[in-house]
């Protein structure tokens, strides 16, 4: 306790006590109550108190408890989540979910009902891309209006494209629309193609194995524990693909008009023929003129039903349906798109399930 007393003096400033396990002896500096410090620091100060006779100590007791604060923190996350991913869409969340399970805290930076192609970069996007040690999206300029601003703000240099931290799902499937003319007054055009590639299930699975590879790449502590999770994934997708494409054979060749061309890949999947879009141009609001010389196409060329995702004004395809005597079909779009939308393979079943119905 004597080296204590000539310790104290200079600590007395940060707020410190002078204690032993027999007996606790406040300082001078304010904060007397060790009692009070003592129910509220049980933790720590059992732990001094075992050190006690041989540790005559001084505890700043505001550093004792952003210590233990700390430690409870820093433990969940060591133990579950190696990971802070930013997602920008649903669909990529979820697929990182399958890959990473409780090794990655996964935040989506839009939801079902929203426009990927038009977010806002606000603050709270921004302090999330700030945390993220992977950055997952779908590239081929489907964010280029609102990511390059998020991740320059963001100040997080370690998930700037072309670092490994940076994710783009386009880049492993082949991509449809790709267009021969590149013209800013055509709309949302892009020039690797047509960027709405989670429609089509199929463009899943080079996509896990890229993703799978990284995971592995940026923390590879955990390597078999992502190679099993892909491996499951593989064996279980490729299965439900085998069911959608046996329940989907009735879409075969079944001509759709599209509100967005947003469904190129979903058609090609299940053979569907896309007589014409209700947008004039992608991104573009169709126009009263414009639905009337779809209306007068459709009178030629009959289609089944209009499609649109969730995140669409339902108005424009409700009006054609309408007058064109055929269904209009929503389609979840992505996870979070309707309720039996949970997860991927919610995804599907319910698209399927919607299509269906839509010829009935
Ligand atoms: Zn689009």
């Amino acid at each position: 306790m004597k080296s204590n007393s000539k310790v104290l003096p200079q600590r007395q400033s940060v707020c410190c006590w002078g204690f032993s396990p027999v007996q606790p002896r406040p300082t001078p500096c304010g904060c007397r109550d060790t009692e009070k410090i003592k129910r509220q620091n049980t933790l720590s100060l059992d732990i001094f108190q075992r050190l006690g006779d041989c540790f005559p100590l001084c505890l700043c007791v505001s550093v004792v408890k952003r210590f233990v604060f700390f430690f409870a923190l820093l433990l969940p996350i060591s133990a579950h989540a190696a990971l802070n991913v930013f997602a920008c869409e649903p669909e990529w969340a979820a697929l990182t979910q399958e890959l990473a399970g409780d090794k990655a805290s996964i935040y989506s930076a839009t939801n079902a009902l929203q426009d990927p192609h038009r977010v806002e970069a606000r603050p709270s996007l921004i302090a999330k891309a700030r945390r993220a040690n992977l950055v997952v999206c779908t590239g081929a300029e489907l964010e280029v209006a609102w990511l390059p601003v998020v991740l320059r703000e963001s100040g997080n240099a370690t998930v700037l494209p072309g670092s490994t931290a940076y994710f783009e799902a386009a880049q492993f499937v082949k991509m449809l629309e790709v267009p021969t003319r590149l013209d800013r007054s055509d709309g949302d055009v892009h020039a690797q193609g047509n960027p709405h590639i989670q429609t089509d299930p199929r463009n899943f699975l080079p996509i896990a194995e890229a993703l799978g590879r990284r995971l592995v790449q940026l923390d590879p502590g955990n390597a078999a524990y992502y190679q099993q999770r892909l491996a499951t994934f593989n064996q279980q997708w490729r299965a439900a693909i085998a069911k959608w494409e046996a329940q989907a054979a009735p879409l075969k060749g079944v001509p759709v008009v599209v509100q967005h061309k947003g469904f190129p890949y979903l058609s090609d999947w299940l053979g569907m023929e896309e007589v014409i879009a209700l947008e004039p141009k992608p991104g573009m609001e169709p126009s009263a003129a414009h639905l009337s010389q779809v209306l007068n196409t459709l009178q030629k060329q009959p289609a089944k039903f209009v499609l649109r995702a969730a995140y669409q004004n339902a108005r424009p395809s409700e009006w054609i349906a309408e007058r064109a005597h055929i269904g209009a079909v929503e389609l979840p779009y992505t996870v979070g798109g309707s309720d039996k939308a949970k997860n991927l393979y919610g995804l599907f079943d319910d698209t399927l399930a919607r299509l269906l119905a839509g010829l009935k």
